[in-house]
């Protein structure tokens, strides 16, 4: 029976340690500040915004909001992302995605200052973490990265299997598994024979968005599963990529859902915020 590694805890003692280099800070009055903009009226973003704001409040961190009507229009979403760019008080930018119909998600990205691009999906920050000189890693990645090394697992020489390649999880999830020395492999859509694949990895990294659908057939006895699926099963219950009840049973350690790799996700937002603070005014 697998160990369940617990983001809950991992994300609670990460942000615990952000919330007491922020109280030091608070002490010479310099306080980081987070802008999330939310662009239309979508529940599942609404609650991630909240969540959001609610783990800035947490650690000490100002936080700046702004919540749009659908019918904001490009121009005017460029316009404030310039004025948050040039605001000495925000140190990291984040805009929800993904935005309404109409907007125009790749120039918003850009148009955000590198040094404040908290998600690191400006394509600045996408090249540095391609060649390792990053500034901020991309926040569900390194989350899942913390959660592995809380497993006590070498990467190094693991064989290491990414499922799903969008650009904001399975794409960097890679080069960070690659970064730490693993042999990856990114399977998608187009995968031949997926479970077979799937069960050479030592280490499993799923990112696809389809509930349950890594059987515990398709997992090695023994690897490191960790599931970034947010779905619902058949009765509306939030579930993961993985059958966590089957696989639980090959595993040696997996990740739940909820309370696996989503409150590692605002835990690496805060701490890119405060890199952010530091990189730009820290010495200041
Ligand atoms: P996405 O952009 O929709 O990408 C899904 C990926 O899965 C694609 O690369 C797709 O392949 C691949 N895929 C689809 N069907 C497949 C199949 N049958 N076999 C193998 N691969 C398949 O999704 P995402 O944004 O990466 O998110 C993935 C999941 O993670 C979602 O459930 C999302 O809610 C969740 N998520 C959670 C967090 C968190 O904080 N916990 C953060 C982000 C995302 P193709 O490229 O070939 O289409």
């Amino acid at each position: 029976m697998a160990t369940l590694i617990d983001g809950k805890a991992v994300s609670a003692r990460i942000r615990g340690e952000i919330r007491d280099e922020v109280a030091e800070l608070a002490k010479a009055g310099k306080v980081p500040g987070l802008a999330v903009v939310l662009v239309g009226e979508d529940p599942a973003s609404k609650v991630y915004v909240n969540n959001k704001k609610k783990a800035c409040a947490e650690v000490g961190f100002r936080s700046f909001e702004y919540l749009l009507p659908a019918t904001t229009t490009n121009e005017e979403l460029l316009s404030l992302i310039d004025t948050l760019n040039e605001d000495p008080e925000v140190d990291g930018i984040l805009v929800q995605l993904p935005l309404p119909k109409g907007l125009d998600e790749r120039a918003v990205i850009e148009r955000i200052n590198p040094a404040k691009d908290v998600d690191a999906f400006h394509p600045d920050n996408v090249g540095r973490i391609m060649t390792g000189q990053y500034r901020f890693l991309p926040c569900t990645p390194a989350g899942v990265m913390e959660l592995i090394h809380e497993t006590g697992t070498e990467v190094c020489g693991k064989n290491c299997v990414v499922v799903g390649r969008s650009n904001i999880v399975g794409k960097p999830m890679a080069m960070l598994l690659l970064a730490e020395n693993g042999t990856v492999t990114v399977c998608h859509s187009r995968t031949r024979d997926l479970a077979s694949v799937c069960a050479g990895a030592d280490i499993l990294v799923v990112a696809v968005g389809r509930a349950k659908m890594v059987t515990a057939d398709m997992v090695k006895p023994g690897a490191v599963v960790i599931d970034v699926g947010m779905d619902r099963d058949e009765n509306g219950k939030l579930c993961g990529d993985v059958d966590f009840d089957s696989v639980k049973e090959v595993a040696s350690a997996i990740t739940p859902v909820p309370g696996g790799v989503g409150p590692m996700t605002i835990a690496m937002l805060m701490k890119n915020t405060l890199t952010a603070f530091k990189l730009r005014r820290g010495n200041k």
